[in-house]
């Protein structure tokens, strides 16, 4: 989201209640009167395809601090209703191929899902197992072989959890040594934004990072050696992902370290590192063809080089359908979270959602982050628009270390991309061993 001072200038308030309760009312009934049978059976529906995004899978409240985690009951009922539909759910590579070549029958549907947190090896997994559902599972190694919480999102959680205390910030905070914790969900958001910047900033190792985690874990009342117990929001360990059956879980990319640098060199190291991380875990190499963008980082410039290492499909969280003329480097997805309803669940898998007025705002979720924003789309923009990471790195320096130095407003680099003011960045050299 865009960092303080400057939010009034490009992030909107989301839709009004009203406008979304008509949108509610129009779709349940059209799909009552039986439109949606209708566009799922269209020919125009045959010739697109779904690509559906999912995160995490509470193990208990992460779905009620961020709503890319998804209740186990609320992923139930999707698989549910893409039976019930009679959609097509097809593994990603078969998908595209016969999309490319019009072979796509009913309503095709793919499943991706992001991270490879622990949660999807114990809730997702056995579910698509249930409904024999393929899916694509897309991991950035490096937590999965450093099995600790994921700073960031880690971070964002026990704030929410913590709302309203106040605290030491220690390390979290420069100038600030007592800070109380935000109720409001935006400035709470601010607050973790200028901590993470900070963390950052500071340079610090994974381990300090994990015990200034262990530190706010404290502060906040939740009990540290529990938290590490249940795995929440820490990967799969390398022999979980080994474990999953292949002809259901397909392990693809991620980049290593969930960044996307703007240089040549350190991005094609970070698929490479991503690559190199799974084959030791017993995925082979010439099977990593399918990428997922950071964040939703699908910046043009990424696509000769993903070419250029044998990449044949990219994704990105735009919300779309995908069509033969779609590049394959530029797949939209449908992020699903806590906030779609069942219906425009529906009508997004049926193709209804194509008749709905193109969007004025839209919702950026970070998964890094665990929070959200909302951006009001210029009309010029209102076709190919990536969802961007809060981080906008400036210039094309050698480095994958973002480092953020001040507020500023984002400079336009003629990209088709929506994105917000954000932290420019000085680079300094990375460290191989640097996560997220
Ligand atoms: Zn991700």
């Amino acid at each position: 989201m865009p960092l303080g001072a400057r939010r009034s200038r490009c992030v909107a308030e989301p839709p009004t209640p009203l406008l979304r309760r008509l949108k509610l009312l129009t779709l349940t009934a059209a799909d009552h009167a039986g439109l949606f049978t209708l566009t799922a059976n269209s020919h125009w529906r045959r010739n697109r395809l779904v690509i559906l995004c999912y995160h995490g899978v509470s193990l208990a409240d992460e779905h009620e601090w961020s709503d890319v985690h998804i209740s186990e009951e609320r992923l139930t009922r999707r698989l549910e209703t893409l039976r019930e539909l009679g959609c097509a759910l097809l593994p990603l590579g078969e998908a595209v191929e016969r999309l490319k070549v019009g072979e796509l029958e009913g309503p095709s549907v793919v499943v991706t899902f992001d991270e490879g947190l622990y949660d999807f090896y114990l809730k997702a997994y056995p579910l698509l197992k249930a409904f024999d559902i393929p899916s694509t599972l897309y991991v950035p190694t490096y937590y999965s072989n450093f099995q600790r919480p994921i700073f960031d999102l880690a971070c964002s959680y026990f704030l929410w959890r913590g709302r309203g205390r106040t605290i030491e910030s220690g390390r979290l905070l420069p100038g600030t040594p007592r800070v109380r914790i935000p109720v409001s969900a935006a400035a709470r958001s601010e607050m973790h934004l200028k901590m993470r910047a900070h963390v950052y900033t500071m340079g610090f190792s994974a381990v300090e990072k994990d015990q200034i985690l262990a530190e706010l874990a404290f502060q906040v009342g939740v009990n540290w050696d529990d938290f590490l117990d249940s795995r929440s929001l820490q990967l799969m360990s390398p022999s979980e992902l080994s474990s999953l059956d292949p002809s259901l879980v397909d392990v693809q990319l991620h980049t290593h370290r969930h960044r996307t640098p703007r240089s040549e060199a350190m991005f094609m190291r970070e698929v490479r590192d991503n690559v190199d991380a799974l084959a030791a875990m017993g995925f082979a190499r010439d099977e990593r063809r399918h990428f997922c963008y950071p964040s939703g980082d699908a910046d043009p410039a990424f696509f000769p080089w993903l070419e250029a290492m044998g990449i044949e499909t990219a994704t990105t969280c735009e919300p779309a359908y995908a069509t033969r003329r779609t590049p394959l480097l530029n797949l939209p997805r449908v992020v699903d979270t806590m906030a779609v309803t069942d219906v425009e669940f529906r009508a997004w898998i049926t193709g209804f959602a194509r008749l709905l007025p193109r969007r004025r705002h839209r919702r950026y979720s970070d998964v890094e982050l665990g929070t959200e924003v909302w951006n009001k789309l210029p009309a010029s923009d209102a076709k190919v628009i990536p969802i961007r990471d809060h981080i906008v790195p400036q210039g094309a320096a050698g480095s994958d270390r973002e480092v953020p130095i001040a507020h500023a407003h984002r400079h336009d680099r003629g990209s088709p991309r929506v994105s917000s003011d954000a932290l420019t960045f000085r680079h300094r050299e990375p460290r191989r061993a640097d996560p997220r």
